[in-house]
């Protein structure tokens, strides 16, 4: 028995009256770009995440560009972002010519470290980007204490948690603004690329509608120079039947990384099991454990059957592309993460056999190295 990191095709044939239907009916409708699905989508997505605006844009990268671009945001302003974090975090800053200042991330949630915020602000300061990694809410009452004391806009990057709560409240409603994205893979995942922005602020809403639609309001009517994202009417019809069953399909997440808990805990002392805060319900994207060898444990699973895949090898300002603006910075957390994390197979579709699988090969291979 092979046990692949994800398998994309599981969702589809589980939905696949509902999926075909929503293909057929947006197929044979005659119209494919923003259309009746788009906007039920959004007022359904907008509902589920308690926000009052949901703006779909074409990808998650998209969806943190344009609401830094609508908030003003670009050359010669700075943003905090987490060391940790997939690399689209950096670049939508970078992209609207603001600069990303990097704050450590806690070494037991792997979140950014609110305690550390306040000695990166400086006058250049605009915004922090609050990054919900793996599934888990960011600390994001402290985040909003630090923001609010210094008149800075707080952005969640929400798209690894789609779903995931933070003292009862959803993710996507907790600050100024919220981008997700729904890449397949994600906890909310669509059959190509996608994104969205949440928001309780109308007047963010209706700019970054302006700026993802060529600048305009109006047909021909360009106030300003936007660009062309949107969420395409053929992914909102699959994404509203995929939305219906999240809670029940996190719910599975939530069930299988409590079997890998229950199953791993007090076992090897240097296998680092995930933590959580007491205000986060996790929703689990990634099951990410840590170890001293962990290119070892990996190669002895993946000789076993078991694919892991590593979130994320390199750290952001390690990359080839940030290397020149970071050189000589020391990140000390952020570079032991991507030395020691690494991320075991988990999603609505695993089988109990398949997590038996997993914990029996990983504890073995901690024993091997
Ligand atoms: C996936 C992801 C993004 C980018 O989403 P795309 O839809 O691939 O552009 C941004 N931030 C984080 C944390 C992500 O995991």
């Amino acid at each position: 028995m092979k046990i692949p990191f994800l398998d994309l095709k599981a969702p589809y044939l589980e939905l696949k009256p509902e999926l075909d239907e929503a293909y057929a009916r947006v197929m044979s409708s005659g119209w494919y770009i923003n259309g009746s699905e788009v906007s039920s989508f959004e007022g359904e997505f907008s509902t589920y995440c308690e926000s009052k605006h949901c703006v779909g844009v074409a990808n998650g990268l998209d969806a943190i560009h344009l609401i830094l671009k609508a908030y003003g945001i670009g050359e010669g302003d700075e943003v905090i972002v987490p060391s940790h974090t997939f690399i689209a975090t950096w670049l939508a800053v970078s992209h609207v010519g603001a600069t990303p200042v990097p704050v450590e991330s806690c070494e037991q949630t792997y979140n950014i470290r609110p305690d550390l915020i306040e000695s990166a602000i400086t006058d250049k300061t605009k915004a922090i980007i609050a990054v919900h990694l793996y599934g888990q809410p960011a600390d994001i009452g402290l985040i909003n204490n630090v923001a609010k004391k210094h008149g800075l806009k707080v952005i969640e990057d929400a798209a690894q948690a789609h779903g995931a709560r933070y003292k009862g409240r959803r993710v996507g409603s907790l600050a100024d603004a919220a981008a997700f994205s729904f890449y397949p893979g994600k906890n909310l995942g669509a059959f190509g690329d996608g994104g969205a922005i949440t928001t309780n602020d109308q007047a963010l809403a209706v700019r970054v509608r302006m700026l993802g639609n060529y600048g305009s309001k109006v047909k021909y009517k360009h106030e300003v120079m936007g660009v062309n994202s949107r969420l395409d009417e053929l992914q909102a019809a699959l994404l509203r039947e995929k939305l219906k069953v999240l809670d029940e399909w996190n719910g599975r997440r939530k069930r299988v990384a409590f079997m890998y808990l229950e199953s791993l805990w007090g076992g090897n002392n240097d296998l680092v099991l995930p933590h959580w805060i007491s205000d986060a319900e996790h929703v689990w994207h990634l099951f990410v454990l840590r170890h001293p060898k962990r290119d070892q444990v990996c190669q002895y699973m993946r000789e076993h059957g078991v694919e892991t895949l590593i979130h994320y090898p390199h750290p952001c300002h390690k990359t080839a592309a940030y290397e020149n603006d970071f050189r000589g910075y020391t990140l000390p957390v952020s570079e032991m993460l991507a030395d020691q994390v690494f991320s075991i197979p988990i999603g609505p579709h695993l089988l109990d056999v398949e997590i038996e699988k997993v914990c029996d090969v990983l504890k073995k291979a901690v024993k091997h190295v």
